[in-house]
């Protein structure tokens, strides 16, 4: 049990949790936040849940990057939520694309985002960065999900930029140089049950890098070459993957083809040292240079997850199984021997947004298997 877990009772009540403690025990960590102005009730929104079932006794400090601007409305609204330090940024324009980068074929790229655009229609800019595997079941089991007002998402280039920054670039905003650990928070999402430990504290004692709640299949149209374009870089650079690593969760076939298993990114608790790395900078640089996130789509997603399943040892992933999640699409909820007050169901048909884990479309699973991991929370007992 990580030192800061403290037990509740079976209606959530406190019985040990020492508030002294816990800011003695604090990490350097932030939340992140990527949004539009216009995502401020969304913001606020997930602020709210994830005050009320964590920060609330924690006060880690907020961070909202936006490629324009914050408007003073969206500082008013999320301020005055936060339990904790605000602070804004704005992503510099180099990074954000703007311009498209110099070795970027412009034609190429426009013609390639609107014949994807065509052939996206049905799930339309719904679910850009981390997408769905090409199977009619599954989509209408995540079209089925989704608010309508996704269709109305933001434009394709839009969603390009946005899946490129998240892949390559948040982790060197100035505004995020001090700390060691983030936790990505999107406007819209819920957390579903109470977090009675810190997870910043768990990994940090654990040695954890990468912490994850849902794995899924993506979706292969949006990522034609990018295994090619990774296992080029692994050749050249052997130097950088780890041994052993997590190939057998991401390949079926001993690393030939990519079975498309990704973390899904939109939720993630990770060190900001893994992606500043050498490692992790040439690997994007190279996936940069080959132009993908612009002639396909390529997910921040799929990104980040065949970096931690290669550069990391897979002891070095976690599951955070005790956080209930819920972003449009899909939700995490943990057992009832794992979560703690849950709004949401692992047992029950009718909950709107039913556990995701044990759907055949889930890569949670196999990444047990393969990493040894208990079928148990090691919180099992303390939290009654
Ligand atoms: P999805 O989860 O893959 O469906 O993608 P979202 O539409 O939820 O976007 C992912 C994250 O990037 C969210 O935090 C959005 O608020 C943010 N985001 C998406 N597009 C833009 C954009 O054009 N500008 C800014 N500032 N944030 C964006
Ligand atoms: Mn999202």
């Amino acid at each position: 049990t990580p030192a800061t877990a403290w037990p509740v009772d079976a209606d959530g009540n406190d019985l040990a949790f020492n508030a002294t403690r816990a800011q003695e025990e604090k990490v350097s960590a932030t939340f992140v936040m990527l949004a539009r102005n216009r995502d401020v009730w969304g913001a606020v929104d997930s602020i709210r849940g994830l005050e009320d079932r964590f920060n609330r006794r924690y006060h880690y400090t907020w961070t909202f990057l936006n490629d324009e601007p914050f408007s003073e409305e969206f500082k008013r609204h999320t301020s005055a939520i936060a339990s904790s330090k605000t602070q804004y940024g704005v992503v510099p324009k180099e990074q954000w694309g703007d311009q498209f980068p110099e070795w970027i074929d412009e034609k190429r790229a426009n013609e390639a985002i609107a014949e994807m655009g065509k052939k996206n229609i049905p799930y339309g800019g719904s679910v850009p960065c981390a997408s769905v595997p090409a199977s009619f079941v599954f989509l209408a089991y995540v079209w089925s999900s989704l608010p309508a007002l996704s269709l109305t998402g933001p434009s394709y280039l839009a969603d390009r930029r946005m899946c490129r920054y998240q892949s390559g670039f948040f982790f060197r905003h100035e505004l995020l140089a001090e700390y060691e650990f983030y936790w990505r928070v999107e406007p819209d999402v819920q957390f579903t049950c109470d977090i009675t430990y810190d997870p910043f504290r768990r990994m940090k004692d654990e040695e954890k890098v990468y912490g994850w709640v849902v794995s899924l299949y993506e979706y292969q149209d949006t990522i034609p070459t990018l295994f090619k374009e990774t296992k080029d870089f692994m050749k050249a650079h052997p130097e950088h993957v780890a041994e052993p690593n997590l190939m057998p969760w991401i390949s079926n076939d001993k690393g030939e083809t990519y079975n498309g298993c990704h973390f899904w990114s939109n939720f993630e608790i990770a060190r900001l040292d893994f992606w500043q790395s050498d490692a992790y900078m040439a690997y994007f640089d190279h996936l940069d240079k080959s132009g993908g996130f612009f002639y396909e789509r390529w997910g921040d997603a799929p990104v980040h997850s065949l970096a931690a399943a290669l550069f990391l040892h897979p002891n070095q992933t976690i599951f955070l199984r005790e956080i209930g999640y819920y972003h449009p699409g899909f939700s995490h909820c943990p057992l009832p021997k794992d979560g703690v007050r849950c709004a949401c169901s692992t047992t029950t048909d009718d909950d709107p947004h039913p556990a995701f884990e044990f759907h055949g479309f889930s890569c949670t699973p196999a990444w047990k298997k393969i990493t040894g991991d208990r079928a148990a929370s090691p919180f099992a007992g303390a939290h009654g």
